[in-house]
């Protein structure tokens, strides 16, 4: 019989961060996040110098101090969580979710129309995927009750589901959206199960009547707005050219008043000359009085005249980490701060994710157009490219399968050694389809600035742990879209 060869070990996969003063890995392979000790910084910085075998690094551990027995213990305990390992440890795919994963939302474009004309647009600029010619600018009653009996049949298993309605502009089929809602929660409710619903809208079309419905129905509401009025106007405008500030301002305020059962969140989308961050987020929060405000870079090939450079994009960073900083503030008070982007992140975190693939599009998260056609999500709605088969006629597998197989982290070599990827996973699909015509594409033109905004979100959660990790409870339902 031949001696077992001992291992010799290496550093694994991992990210180091601190918070509140605490030294903590991010710990790539299983999305994880682990407070350091003395005894694991010691592994570490022995290793860091190059591989050891394992009787070299016990006998540096007890040269150290620690007991030998406590020495084997580390060393076995740090390579079960892969903190070390063996040498010629490879990289673990990671699991593909099965082929029969369950929906867990459907996204509903009630229309393709919309009474804006912004131009940076996704679904009418100049990056269009959508090929709606020929198909129904609305949605009818019996397209949108096939689709709730679509999602109900799509979703076993999952006591709760979810509904967003989507546009074009989302309100201008508001009776359509009134009947689903009271459709599906019949049809939940006959199974036992229930259905949470969520709209986004532009607001020019909110009146009181609709604001009490919604609220009476616990409609969660997000408003694209893009701040105060001078920039807010840029881009988001009426198809005469006249911005839209003055007419959604007071219906926003209507909303919040009004909207009592759900928190109102506001998106807003920066382009060049909307980066001013800081200044959008205490218009909103502040004067208009949003829970929550969340920002997204607008997604678009690099030349359009509304995209965000490279310098443009740092402005944005140094303006998230002012945010980031009071976020922190405020979380060490019990308070939520309201900025979105920082809650999806420490949700993520706390709630362990690592993604095989950016999004749930195409898996728990499907989009529906008018038509009925099935689509990723709603930026992918009356793409023929992108279809994904009807509601009448169902899911096409091997469409689905190829969406997803490309999506999939594991097909996306240049993410393999990024520490980001358990959350990142190479970011939006359609903004991958946008910059480099694959939604299979690592959107490798933004790697950078995604890796210091997680660091930065992985020191507030550290911080949170360490000095009120009561307040890190709070994550354990969110869910961004
Ligand atoms: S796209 Fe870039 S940041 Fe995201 S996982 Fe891939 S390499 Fe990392
Ligand atoms: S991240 Fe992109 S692909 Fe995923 S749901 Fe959002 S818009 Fe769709």
């Amino acid at each position: 019989m031949m001696a077992a060869v001992a291992p010799t070990y290496r550093l694994g996969e991992f990210h180091s961060f601190d918070g509140g003063g605490h030294p903590f890995l991010y710990l790539v392979p299983a999305g994880a996040i682990f407070e350091m000790d003395d005894a694991v910084a010691a592994v570490i910085a022995e290793l860091s110098a190059g591989a050891a075998t394992h009787e070299e690094l016990l006998a540096r551990l007890t040269a150290r101090g620690f007991p030998a027995t406590d020495a084997e213990e580390l060393i076995g305990e740090l390579c079960q969580m892969r903190v070390i390992v063996s040498q010629d440890a490879v990289r673990e795919p990671l699991e593909a979710p099965p082929a029969d994963f369950p929906l867990q939302s459907l996204v509903m474009n009630l229309t393709n129309q919309c009474n804006l004309s912004c131009q940076y647009c996704y679904e009418f600029g100049e990056d269009k995927v959508a090929t709606p010619e020929g198909k129904p600018k609305f949605m009818d009653l019996e397209t949108a009750h096939a689709s709730v009996d679509f999602l109900l049949a799509q979703s076993p298993g999952r006591k709760a589901v979810h509904i967003t309605f989507f546009g074009g502009e989302t309100l201008m089929n508001f009776p359509l959206l009134k009947q689903v809602v009271t459709y599906a929660n019949a049809q939940a409710a006959a199974q036992g199960r229930t259905i949470d619903f969520s709209l986004t809208t532009n607001a020019t079309l909110l009146t009181p009547a609709i604001i009490e419905f919604l609220s009476e129905n616990r409609i969660g509401v997000t408003v694209s707005m893009d701040g105060p009025a001078e920039l807010h106007d840029k881009l988001r405008v009426f198809a005469n050219g006249q911005g839209s500030y003055d007419i959604i301002a007071p219906r926003v305020r209507a909303l919040i008043e009004g909207h009592r059962t759900r928190p109102i969140t506001a998106r807003v989308t920066l382009t060049n000359g909307v980066t001013d961050v800081v200044r959008i987020f205490r218009h909103l929060k502040q004067d208009l009085g949003f829970h929550e405000v969340g920002f997204a870079p607008v997604t678009t090939a690099s030349n359009r005249l509304y995209a965000i450079g490279e310098r443009g994009m740092d402005g944005v960073l140094e303006q998230f980490h002012v945010l980031a900083d009071e976020y922190l503030e405020y979380a060490l008070r019990g308070e939520m701060h309201g900025f979105s982007n920082v809650s999806d992140t420490i949700a993520e975190l706390y709630q362990g994710v690592n993604k095989s693939h950016p999004c749930g599009a195409g898996l728990g998260l499907m989009g529906v157009g008018p038509s009925g056609d099935i689509a990723p999500c709603h930026r992918f709605v009356d793409s023929d490219t992108h279809s994904l088969g009807n509601i009448r006629t169902g899911v096409d597998r091997e469409r689905q399968a190829d969406f997803l197989t490309r999506g999939n982290i594991n097909s996306k070599y240049d993410c393999h050694t990024c520490w980001a990827r358990p959350l990142c996973a190479g970011g939006c699909h359609h903004e991958a389809f946008v910059r480099y015509g694959d939604t299979g594409h690592p959107n490798l033109h933004y790697c950078d600035w995604v890796r210091d905004w997680t660091h930065t979100c992985l020191h507030i959660y550290g911080a949170i742990s360490a000095q009120n990790p009561e307040f890190l409870e709070k994550f354990a339902e969110r869910k961004a879209l």
